[in-house]
C-alpha cells in the first residue's frame, strides 16, 4: 500500500549533541528516510552542534558512517544519501560557553521553521535554553525537543520544567518519549477510538486484567554509570510503561489533539493508587560462567539497582475499579518482546457439552518484534468429532496486512521529528504529565529504599525472577509468554 506523503514546511533543525550516539543511530537515519520519502523538502536543513571541531565536511562523514552502520539499506541509495548530506551543516558550540553562537545565528534563515533538538545530557538543557534566548536565535515560534531522562524524581523534574519555562512557552516544548512515536502505539488509539467494537467492552465488566510487558535481551550496554543510578523503575516504568498504561486506560478524548489527549492521560496518572510493597517485585540479572552479572558489569558489587521490575497497579475510577494492570520490564530476558495484552473475562457459561476449558478473548497489541495486533478468539476445531473448541489468534501483522516490508514501518523518531516541524504536540509529554508520573513513582522508590529491599537474582535468558510469576499465580492468573 502506497502511503500519501505530505511535505512539511521548510525547516532549520539544530541538533545539539549532533556527534552523539542518538543522533547518529536514530535521528539522522530517521531524517534521511523522511527526505527519501519526499517529506523533508530540499530547502530544509539540519545543523549539527557539539564541542568537537569537525566542520561541515567532518560531520557529514561522521553521519555517512553512522547511516552505513545503522541503516545500511538506506545507505545503498547513494544519490539520495549524498543529496541528503548536502542539507547538513555543522557548528562547533559548547553549550556552557559563548563561542559559536553568532555563527549559528547567521545560519538560521528567516521564514523557516526553527527547531532545536537537545540530544545532550539533561544538565545542559538549561544552559542551551538560556543561550538560544540570549543570542536571539530562538523566537516565539521556535520549538525545542528534549530527550529523556526528564528528571530523576519529582523535585528535579520540576526544576527542569521551571528552567525551560523561563525561556520557552509550554507550547514550544516537545518532551520526547519515543514509545509514543511507535506505529503500534498510535494504532492502539486507532483501534480503541476508530472502532465501535471495543469501547463497550473496555471496562471492569468485561476486562479481567491487562498486562504490559517490555522485555529486552540486552544488558546495560555501556550505560552502566547512568543505569546504576536509575534502574528499571526510573528508566522504563516512569516514562514508557506509564505512557502505554495511559493510552490503554484513558477515557476517549473529544478530539485527537494535543491537549485533549494529554488531559485524559493526566487523569489516568492522577487516578493511580499507591502500590503496596507486596505488589512490587524487583530483580537483577545474575552472571553465567560465560557472561558477567549486572554487578560485575557496572563494577558495583553492592548494587541494589533493579534491572527487572513487575508491578500490580490499580486505577481508582469507575471504568477500571477492581481491574489489575500488571506491568513488567527487564533486561537480559528470554526474548525482545513488548506487548500490551487486554485479557477479557471468561465466558459466563458454556453451551457446549464437554467443553470444560476456560475460553477468553485476548487482544494483544505487539510493539516489537513484528508490530501488529492479534485477537484470540474461540472457534470450532475443524473436522468431525462434535463441537470441540479451540482458541486461535486473528493475526494482523502490520507489515503483512498493509503489504509493506518490515523496513517500511516508520521508526518512532522520524515520525516524532516530523511532528515537531508540523507543530503537533499530541505525541509528546506535557510538563504536568511528567510531574504527575514522578509524584506516583517517588514514594514507591522511597518505600523500597527504606525497607532496604534487595532485588531477587534471575538468570539471564529467563523470564525474570520467580517472585514475579507468583504476583499473578496467587491471583489465579499467569503472565503471557515472553517469546520472539
Ligand atoms: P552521547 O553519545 O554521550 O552524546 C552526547 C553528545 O553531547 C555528543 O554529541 C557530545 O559531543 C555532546 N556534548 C557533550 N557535552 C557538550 C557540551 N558541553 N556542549 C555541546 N555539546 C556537548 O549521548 P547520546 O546517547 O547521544 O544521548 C543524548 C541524550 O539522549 C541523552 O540525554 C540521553 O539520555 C538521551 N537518550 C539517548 C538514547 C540513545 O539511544 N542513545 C535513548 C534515549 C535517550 P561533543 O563531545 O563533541 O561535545
Amino acid at each position: 500500500m502506497v502511503s500519501r506523503v505530505i511535505p512539511v514546511d521548510p525547516f532549520d533543525l539544530v541538533i545539539f549533541g549532533g556527534t552523539g550516539d542518538l543522533a547518529r543511530r536514530k535521528i539522522l537515519p530517521g531524517l534521511l528516510r523522511r527526505f527519501h520519502a519526499g517529506q523533508m523538502t530540499a530547502d530544509s536543513r539540519v545543523i549539527g552542534a557539539a564541542r568537537s571541531d569537525l566542520g561541515a565536511e567532518g560531520w557529514r562523514s561522521l553521519i555517512r558512517e553512522g547511516i552505513e552502520e545503522f541503516a545500511p539499506a538506506l545507505a545503498a541509495d547513494r544519490d539520495t544519501l549524498e543529496a541528503f548530506l548536502e542539507r547538513l551543516d555543522y557548528v562547533s558550540i559548547d553549550a556552557t560557553g559563548d563561542g559559536g553562537w553568532d555563527r549559528l545565528c547567521d545560519l538560521m534563515r528567516p521564514g523557516a521553521v526553527r527547531a532545536f533538538y537537545f540530544s545532550v545530557a539533561p544538565s545542559l538543557f538549561g544552559p542551551l535554553a538560556e543561550r538560544l534566548h540570549a543570542h536571539r536565535i530562538a523566537d516565539r515560534e521556535s520549538r525545542i525537543v528534549v530527550e529523556k531522562p526528564f528528571g530523576r524524581d519529582l523535585a528535579s523534574a520540576r526544576a527542569l520544567n521551571r528552567t525551560l519555562a523561563e525561556h520557552f512557552d509550554e507550547s514550544q516544548i516537545y518532551r520526547i518519549d519515543h514509545y509514543l512515536g511507535k506505529e503500534t502505539v498510535q494504532n492502539l488509539m486507532a483501534v480503541r477510538f476508530g472502532n465501535l467494537l471495543f469501547e463497550p467492552l473496555w471496562n471492569n465488566h468485561y476486562v479481567d486484567h491487562i498486562q504490559i510487558t517490555v522485555a529486552e535481551t540486552v544488558g546495560v550496554e555501556g550505560r552502566g554509570d547512568y543505569y546504576d543510578k536509575a534502574g528499571a523503575m526510573r528508566d522504563m516504568v516512569q516514562n514508557h510503561l506509564m505512557q502505554l498504561l495511559c493510552l490503554i486506560a484513558m477515557e476517549p478524548p473529544s478530539r485527537f489533539e494535543a491537549d485533549a489527549v494529554r488531559d485524559e492521560k493526566l487523569k489516568v496518572i492522577r487516578a493511580l493508587k499507591p502500590v503496596r510493597p507486596h505488589h512490587i517485585v524487583r530483580g537483577q540479572y545474575d552472571g553465567t560462567p560465560s557472561a558477567p552479572s549486572y554487578r560485575e558489569e557496572v563494577g558495583n558489587p553492592r548494587s541494589f539497582t533493579e534491572t527487572y521490575i513487575a508491578l500490580r497497579v490499580e486505577i481508582a475510577n469507575w471504568r477500571w475499579s477492581g481491574v489489575p494492570f500488571y506491568l513488567r520490564t527487564g533486561k537480559k530476558l528470554r526474548a525482545r518482546h513488548s506487548e500490551i495484552a487486554v485479557v477479557f473475562k471468561d465466558l459466563p457459561h458454556s453451551i457446549f457439552e464437554g467443553d470444560d476449558r476456560p475460553h477468553r478473548n485476548i487482544l494483544a497489541i505487539r510493539l516489537q518484534p513484528n508490530e501488529g495486533i492479534d485477537l484470540t478468539v474461540t472457534i470450532k476445531e475443524p473436522g468431525p468429532g462434535g463441537m470441540r473448541l479451540t482458541d486461535v489468534p486473528l493475526d494482523m501483522t502490520f507489515a503483512k496486512a498493509l503489504g509493506n516490508g518490515a523496513e517500511d514501518v516508520p521508526d518512532a523518531y522520524e515520525r516524532l521529528v516530523m511532528d515537531v516541524i508540523r507543530g503537533n504536540q499530541t505525541l509528546f509529554m506535557r510538563g504536568d504529565e511528567v510531574e504527575a508520573a514522578w509524584a506516583w513513582t517517588d514514594p514507591l522508590i522511597a518505600g523500597w529504599e527504606a525497607r532496604n529491599d534487595v532485588p531477587k537474582l534471575y538468570d539471564p535468558g529467563s523470564s525474570g525472577p520467580d517472585d514475579a510469576m507468583m504476583l499473578l499465580h496467587r491471583e489465579g492468573r499467569r503472565w503471557r509468554d515472553i517469546r520472539a
